[in-house]
């Protein structure tokens, strides 16, 4: 280890007893892991992470800290969001120091908002370190750009399963901005919401791409057209976690393969 890394492992705040700290842990490859994130997990004495944590990242916290398990996967059953958020206060006023581990980055689509502000609520001291996103990663590790000049000026980061509570989001009015579109918790949705864009406007010919369990061993990337993802997604058996994408964008994943090709031959 360099001085420089071992002085970036080691400098910054501590994690303080009674206090939660919301952790990104990327989207699955350990590799992509924050030096925040290594940083902050040696210190816990309380580990509580979702079921999309690698093992070897749980592996970075003190071999005798606690590891608590409060996953959340789509149609099976899970603790309430409102339980975890208990836990972690309850942790946190027995002065432990509490690592609440979560996949991709805490404050997009994980429930972070709401674990910090029932932490808030309850007094609780927290801090957040930021994760790398699977929607934006997934598209990164793949070899399709996320924003290419000519093709599109914005990308859209939505869900495919919103809360209970929430309303349906507003699918004609994403397929009217012709922009990409990332789709997080979307693939048991898939027909639903590719027949919702194609009524609002977009072309069933809209390249469309699926990339199951981002950057571990387990990828998989299937492309089709926003017409038949539902099918061919379903037909290949792809399973979560995944993210879908809808645009142009797809289609430079192929062209760049083609032109790698052509020079490494
Ligand atoms: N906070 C997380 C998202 C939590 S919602 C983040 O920033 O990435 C859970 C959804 O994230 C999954 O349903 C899936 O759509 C996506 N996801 C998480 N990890 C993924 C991975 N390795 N590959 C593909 N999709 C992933």
């Amino acid at each position: 280890m360099t001085p420089a890394l071992e002085a970036i492992l080691q400098d910054g705040p501590r994690l303080q007893p009674g206090e939660v700290w919301l952790v990104g842990a990327g989207p699955g490859d350990p590799a992509l892991l924050t030096l925040e994130a290594v940083r902050v997990l040696a210190q816990a004495e309380v580990v509580v992470h979702d079921a999309l944590v690698d093992p070897r990242v749980l592996d970075l916290a003190p071999a005798d800290a606690e590891r608590i398990f409060a996953g959340k996967r789509g149609g099976r059953p899970s603790p309430a969001q409102r339980d975890i958020t208990e836990r972690l206060i309850a942790l946190a006023r027995a002065g432990r120091r509490v690592v609440r581990l979560k996949g991709g980055d805490p404050f997009v689509f994980g429930r972070g908002g709401e674990e910090v502000f029932g932490l808030a609520a309850a007094g609780v001291s927290f801090r957040v370190a930021p994760g790398l996103t699977a929607g934006l990663a997934a598209l990164t590790a793949t070899g399709i750009p996320a924003t290419l000049r000519g093709a599109n000026q914005a990308i859209l980061l939505a869900t495919g399963h919103p809360a209970p509570d929430q309303p349906e989001p507003d699918w004609a009015a994403m397929a009217r901005l012709g922009q990409p579109i990332v789709l997080y918790m979307a693939i048991r949705r898939l027909a639903a919401i590719s027949t919702a864009l194609i009524a609002g406007g977009l072309s069933p010919e809209t390249p469309a791409a699926v990339i199951a369990s981002a950057t571990t061993v387990e990828q998989k990337v299937l492309v089709s057209t926003l017409a038949g993802i539902a099918d061919d997604t379903r037909a290949a058996a792809l399973s979560a976690p995944a993210i879908v994408l809808i645009g142009e964008i797809v289609a430079a994943r192929g062209a760049l393969a083609a032109l790698a090709g052509r020079v490494a031959a």
